[in-house]
């Protein structure tokens, strides 16, 4: 069974060459001017033109705000670091707010690390593993030819299982780091005919001058800030990032590492990647978290900040001011803002149809056009999330279409925000303080 997420159907921004809104592409609908301002912004990362900038996704609830964020990661690339955290999740018992939110920000930004590595490549003739010898012990042959040489390598463990892993035979393609025995890239023959288990032991091999077919390859590898922060970190460890729970890191580290890093640079073996951290519900910050972004955002190495929020004019956190979105006057003044709008009818039509086939979950016209309304009168969000609901009604009624009929039972048994508000009114006297 596969999970669906709330935005599992966003593939990208669904923007042309000319960063041009499309009508419906990509799982995205409408919002076109928040679109394409997201697309410039996607545009001046991809120049690395825009460290250090912050943006403001700023309008009502379930107007995607977080669907465009998730839309510029997606076409960020898997290269280009991106981290979403909510507002509130900086308050914890076990980390500083400021730590939390430096982990955050280091968590955003990648070093592309290159290697020079000795590779062999080239069409696979011939492997000559021998199997009575097991673990660290097994030895073997690989006669391997580029257009017109063959050559025999003796093959070390590691690379023996990793061309045991693969099923290498004779006719692929490949290309092998010559250190870690790691395959680093495989072509299929398209005759596959000869089975790689059942080669004999004894092929016989043209063995050709040492070295020829030997090469230096660049091998690049990203890796965060924040991952080189916790492998170097001696109280916890690389297992740490596995848990998830990295503690506090020492300042003194991030400096060693920061001054490594600039000295990796200055060699030209890495490459500062500047990525994207999104800060969901930004309003819920206090005026700590907000001096710490103020300054963050100065630093050399800062990531492009985005944040959004649903709130008009409120208070400050940790302060007696109320401002607009929440946010202090100082930090908005740099910040570029981004509004979204409700939805029209059609757009909420189109996207309610996305989820469906996203959710695999068939609507009758009749409960299209009810669901659309009924979006109307509460949030998308919460037409959307009774689409599933309704899917399991109906199949209890063995129907393979969700009907109207379904929706309203999906709609008596779950509140929407409003209605929840009025029956809290009405049940004042009953309820605890
Ligand atoms: P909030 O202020 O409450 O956090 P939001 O503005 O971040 O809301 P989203 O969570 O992005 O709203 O949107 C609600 C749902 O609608 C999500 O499932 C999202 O993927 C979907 N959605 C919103 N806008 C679009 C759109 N333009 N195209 C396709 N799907 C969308």
């Amino acid at each position: 069974m596969e999970r669906i997420g709330a935005h599992s159907h966003i593939r990208g921004l669904g923007l042309d060459d000319r960063l041009e809104p499309r009508e419906n592409s990509q799982g995205m609908v409408g919002q076109g001017k928040a679109r394409k301002a997201a697309g410039l912004i996607l545009k001046m990362i991809q120049d690395g033109r825009i460290a250090g900038k912050a943006i403001l996704f700023a309008g009502p609830p379930s107007t995607g705000k977080t669907a465009i964020a998730m839309g510029m990661a997606r076409q960020l690339g898997a290269d280009v670091p991106f981290t979403m955290i909510a507002g509130s999740e900086v308050f914890s018992r076990s980390m500083s707010k400021t730590e939390a939110l430096t982990q955050a920000f280091r968590r955003s930004i990648g070093v592309r690390i290159k290697e020079e590595t000795e590779i062999i490549e080239g069409e696979v003739v011939e492997i000559q593993i021998d199997r009575s010898l097991t673990g660290a012990t097994k030895t073997g042959k690989l006669t391997i030819k580029t257009t017109d040489m063959e050559t025999i390598y003796d093959l070390g463990t590691k690379m023996i299982d990793a061309l045991s892993k693969e099923k290498v035979i004779a006719g692929d393609v490949v290309t092998i780091d010559k250190a870690s025995g790691r395959i680093l890239k495989l072509g299929r023959s398209f005759a596959r005919s000869r089975d790689y288990d059942a080669m004999g032991a004894d092929t016989k091999f043209v063995q050709c001058p040492e070295g020829e077919l030997q090469k230096r390859k660049e091998l690049v590898h990203t890796v965060s800030l924040h991952e080189i922060d916790v492998i170097n970190s001696r109280t916890q460890g690389f297992l740490a990032l596995f848990a998830g729970d990295t503690g506090e890191i020492k300042p003194e580290l991030r400096n060693q590492i920061n001054t490594k890093v600039g000295e990796w640079r200055e060699e030209g073996k890495a490459e500062i990647i500047p990525g994207v951290l999104f800060i969901d519900e930004v309003h819920m910050l206090d005026i700590e978290c907000f001096a710490f972004l103020n300054r963050a955002l100065e630093n050399e190495l800062s990531p492009l900040v985005i944040m959004a929020s649903n709130r008009g004019k409120s208070q400050i956190r940790g302060t007696k001011f109320a401002s607009p979105h929440g946010l202090p006057v100082d930090l908005l003044d740099r910040v570029l803002i981004v509004s979204t709008r409700p939805y029209t009818e059609d757009d909420i039509k189109q996207i309610i149809q996305i989820r469906c086939q996203e959710e695999d979950v068939t609507l009758t016209e009749n409960a299209l056009q009810v669901l659309t309304s009924m979006s109307s009168q509460t949030t998308l969000r919460y037409a959307l999330n009774l689409i599933s609901c309704g899917q399991i009604i109906a199949t209890k009624r063995k129907a393979e279409q969700v009907d109207v009929e379904d929706l309203r039972r999906a709609y008596s048994y779950f509140m929407d925000e409003k209605r929840s508000v009025q029956w809290l009114k009405e049940q004042q006297g009953n309820l605890m303080f």
